[in-house]
């Protein structure tokens, strides 16, 4: 098994992780640590749950010269939540280092104990981009010229909150070289043409493929003509999970959902963009103590929040922005333990779900029958057929058009609507006819891949 050992870690780190519970470096912690204690630039897409903070915070933290009160590390992080996380995790190693400072700058309400903390440097701090524009004003004072490492964390979201800005600013105040290490679950092309500003051309890149964690199953709901609501409750009932979050894209929606789950008797709680700086505050604080088995909310908690033994994440609706969809599942299947997540959809929204599958993500198909589970065979195909707007392509309009045309009557005579109504039938028909002709060669066509691929395995495995 790996070993912290193995890097050029300080003893007193090593042990500090031992007593934290921290025996063996996660796969992003061993190829990151290493370089990281180099002081090497660094762009790195990783999985959530993966142990991303602790593959920056860890080298940080052994590198700073705790002897020296002087800001030499910055963590940037979106969100006060996920601010505040990082801090989290940076703060027990405190206990360790006795003069080592780590201060939290993320909101208003905290500004005053962050001029307070900022009385005697700290070495590390960690916020949110506007707050940490603070640290320019003159109010602070604080001096940026010992900073050597800036950690930008989910970057993909600094970007699309627009934070980019805000974060230019403060680079163009740090010493030229100073360390930068960006953190982010997905690397797009936009993004990175942003980043090359603060990472030297030849940075590395450490990819990897999964958007998810391998531990996340996940699964597509037929819901049939039940509403998502009623829906969930059965599947409550079903699964009775052991903590669950339910998604919906509205905060409208959240708000419904939450009610109805409370309704039912569940111990549940709500995280949306409605709630006030405290409140967010007190239910992360509660959820973290465990207190819900339901947690309803909107993706303002898809994003990177930690909350430990989340077992079940339904999807009520897919986002409009898919990307969503991995962050909302990686909030299960968090650090080597397993997790499910469910995808509710019907016949109006079944074209969500395919876009899922044509990037390459693996489901299974179930139907919800009664008050059952029930797997579904035919995946999304079946849905498909049934789904009138499916059959509606350019083409086939144009052809219904036609045939319309041709029924068309100078003088109206009895039967006339019925004839164009079958014209209009016998287009939708043929149309019909070639889709299922097309999904049953797809999905032979699959199988012989999938076929393929099992045979080439035993081959190799043979050999
Ligand atoms: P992430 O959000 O990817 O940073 O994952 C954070 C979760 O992983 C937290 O619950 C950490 O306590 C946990 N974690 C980080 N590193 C390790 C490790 N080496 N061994 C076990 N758990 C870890």
């Amino acid at each position: 098994m790996a070993s912290f050992k193995a890097f050029n870690l300080s003893e007193r780190m090593v042990s500090a992780l031992e007593k934290l519970g921290y025996t063996s470096p996660s796969p992003v912690q061993s190829r990151i640590i290493p370089k990281a204690l180099n002081r090497q630039s660094l762009v790195c897409q990783s999985e959530t749950g993966s142990g991303k903070t602790h593959a920056y915070l860890i080298p940080i933290i052994d590198r700073i010269d705790t002897n020296l009160p002087r800001l030499q590390a910055i963590i940037i992080a979106p969100s006060r939540e996920l601010a505040r996380q990082v801090y989290d995790f940076a703060k027990p190693f405190e206990r360790f280092y006795p003069h080592l400072k780590v201060r939290l700058m993320s909101s208003e309400e905290e500004k005053a104990q962050n001029t307070e903390g900022l009385s005697i440097a700290p070495q590390l701090i960690i916020g949110t981009p506007g707050r940490l524009k603070d640290l320019l004003s003159n109010e602070y004072e604080l001096d940026l010229h010992g900073v050597k490492t800036l950690v930008l964390d989910e970057a993909d979201m600094l970007m699309e909150l627009g934070y980019f800005d805000d974060i230019d600013e403060l680079y163009g105040k740090l010493p030229k070289g100073v360390n930068t290490m960006v953190f982010s679950a997905t690397l797009h092309q936009g993004l990175k043409y942003k980043l090359e500003k603060y990472i030297a051309s030849d940075f590395l890149y450490e990819g990897e493929e999964n958007k998810t964690s391998s531990h996340v199953t996940h699964h597509l709901v037929d819901i049939k003509h039940v509403g998502a609501l009623e829906a969930l409750a059965t599947f409550l009932k079903i699964k009775n999970p052991y903590l669950c979050l339910v998604f919906a894209s509205k905060k409208e929606d959240v708000k419904k959902a939450y009610d109805f789950v409370k309704n039912l008797g569940y111990t549940a709680t709500m995280f949306s963009g409605d709630l006030e700086t405290r409140e967010r505050k007190k239910t992360i604080r509660l959820i973290k103590d465990n207190r819900y088995q339901v947690i309803v909310c909107s993706d303002l908690l898809s994003r990177g929040i930690d909350i430990e033994d989340v077992t079940d994440v339904v999807s009520l609706d897919l986002p409009m922005d898919l990307s969503y969809y991995y962050h909302r599942a990686g909030r299960t299947g968090r650090f080597d333990k397993k997790g499910d997540s469910w995808v509710f959809y019907n016949s109006d929204s079944v074209d969500r779900p395919s876009e899922l599958i044509s990037q390459g993500l693996v489901f299974d198909f179930l139907t919800l029958k009664g008050d059952q589970l029930v797997p579904n065979p035919l995946g999304l195909e079946k849905r498909k057929f049934t789904k009138k707007k499916a059959w509606e392509s350019e083409e086939q309009l144009k052809d219904i058009k036609i045939a319309k045309a041709k029924t068309r009557v100078k003088k109206v005579k009895p039967g006339y609507k019925v004839k164009t109504r079958r014209a209009i039938e016998k287009v939708k028909n043929k149309y019909r006819r070639k889709a299922i002709q097309k999904a049953v060669k797809a999905q032979k066509d699959r199988r012989y891949a999938e076929a393929a691929k099992r045979r080439a395995a035993k081959a190799e495995a043979d050999e």
